[in-house]
């Protein structure tokens, strides 16, 4: 088995100031091609950091990627540490740079600003090869030592990607699928083992269960044909509440779900404020059966855009089953859909009371066949009510079209 360990170089990542994705990117990508991701490792901008990451895996994994620290600025540390470990000087490569600054050239303030940069972004160890950047200005670098590759690229995601894909475009090529996962609604985790207690067992499988309300995620991890065994038994065992093949997202079932049946969907959210639109249309081709999520926030937006009466907004409040209904019956007038969802709920801290405490959301859904409500208490704080609510919508109108 190849291995690889991911490292991401960077002061603010230390500090929580910014969530660490390129290492958790190519995780990802090293599993689903079978490779065995051996550490994952987050270290300061410092050159003795640096050295020492280098001389920590070199000869001890087959791939060293190292994103970060090769910026212009003093404090951009990762060519100077590889240089030191190589025991070599730095050199400049003033081809690629020419190449970066000739995409720059008919924009003179970024030529300007690209030009100025070019000293430092330039500069890579003697003894190491470069990495073109197509998306950005610094140049990465390779070099490879008793046995290990080490790739150093700048950690700017999107730059970090487009490099990436350069350099290993094999690992991105999934011609065998060595990982799979099943998303199941509505069923406690521990329901879920005991109803697959051959796949859980199964001693050449690695199989992760992953719970996020109202959905368990299982990711089975192995050789192909394993995998391809574990996930037909695992759908087989839970129909009607597995999404389909190829849904990576309860949002991403919905809209598989509404073009196999040809009908429309929209939404009306009061506490999520947008959010559900948001998971929509963040799957690239939702126009197709998506047409759009009204914010009602206040009474009166509920009132005026989607027609909830007036009585029941002053009998049973905003957060209630009656409100539910008429603001996805609304959604579904407003927008001409087919099914609508909706979700009026208090997500705190404040707002809650004895008989509705924070975490208190109904969900109302529209369709063919009337109008139903549902009402969950969600726990924790309102980034989680408003994550979980909306997850949990998506389910129930995904019920509702799949039925
Ligand atoms: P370069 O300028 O060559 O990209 P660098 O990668 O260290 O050097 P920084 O200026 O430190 O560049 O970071 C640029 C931006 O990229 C910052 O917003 C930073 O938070 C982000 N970034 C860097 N590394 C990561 C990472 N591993 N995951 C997510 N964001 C990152
Ligand atoms: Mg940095």
């Amino acid at each position: 088995m190849n291995s690889a360990v991911l490292a991401a170089i960077g002061d603010e990542l230390l500090s929580g100031a910014r969530l660490e994705r390129n290492a958790h990117f190519m995780a990802g990508n090293f599993h689903a091609k079978g490779w065995e991701v051996k550490r994952i490792e987050i270290i300061s901008d410092d050159e003795d950091e640096i050295t020492g990451l280098l001389s920590r895996w070199i000869g001890k994994t087959d791939l060293l990627i190292i994103s970060g620290g090769l910026g212009p600025t003093h404090d951009d540390r990762t060519r100077h540490a590889i240089a030191k470990y190589l025991g070599c000087g730095l050199k400049a490569d003033d081809e690629s740079y020419d190449r970066i600054l000739s995409r720059v050239k008919d924009d003179p303030r970024r030529y300007a600003y690209t030009a100025s940069v070019r000293d430092p972004q330039a500069m890579i160890p003697e003894m190491a090869q470069t990495v073109f950047n197509p998306a950005g200005f610094a140049l990465g670098m390779k070099f490879e030592r008793n046995g290990t590759k080490v790739i150093a690229l700048p950690g700017v995601p999107f730059e970090y990607e487009a490099m990436i894909r350069q350099e290993l475009p094999g690992i991105f090529a999934h011609d065998e699928k060595r990982v799979a996962s099943v998303i199941i609604l509505d069923t406690p985790e521990m329901t879920i083992a005991g109803k697959i207690p051959e796949v859980i067992s199964h001693s050449a499988l690695h199989v992760s269960i992953l719970p996020a309300f109202p959905q368990v995620e299982l990711i089975f991890r192995g050789e192909p044909e394993i995998v391809a065994w574990a996930e037909g038994l695992t759908r087989s065992r839970f129909e009607g509440l597995a999404l389909p093949e190829g849904s990576r997202s309860i949002a991403d079932a919905v809209l598989i779900e509404a073009r196999k049946k040809g009908v429309h969907v929209a939404c009306a959210e009061s506490c999520t404020g947008g959010l559900v639109g948001g998971a929509l249309t963040e799957i690239a081709g939702s126009s197709d059966v998506f047409n759009g999520s009204a914010v009602t926030y206040c009474n009166d937006a509920k009132h005026e855009i989607l027609g909830v009466k007036a009585e029941t907004l002053r009998d049973f409040g905003a957060v209630s089953s009656e409100c539910a209904c008429e603001m996805a019956e609304g959604a579904l007038k407003v927008y001409g859909a087919d099914y609508a969802v909706s979700i009026t709920g208090i997500a705190g801290p404040d707002g809650g009371s004895e008989s509705k405490p924070v975490g208190t959301v109904w969900f109302g859904v529209a369709g063919r066949e009337g109008v139903r409500a549902v009402m969950r208490r969600l726990p924790g704080k309102r980034e989680e009510v408003r994550t979980r609510a909306v997850r949990f919508a998506l389910s129930e109108l995904w019920k509702e079209i799949h039925s």
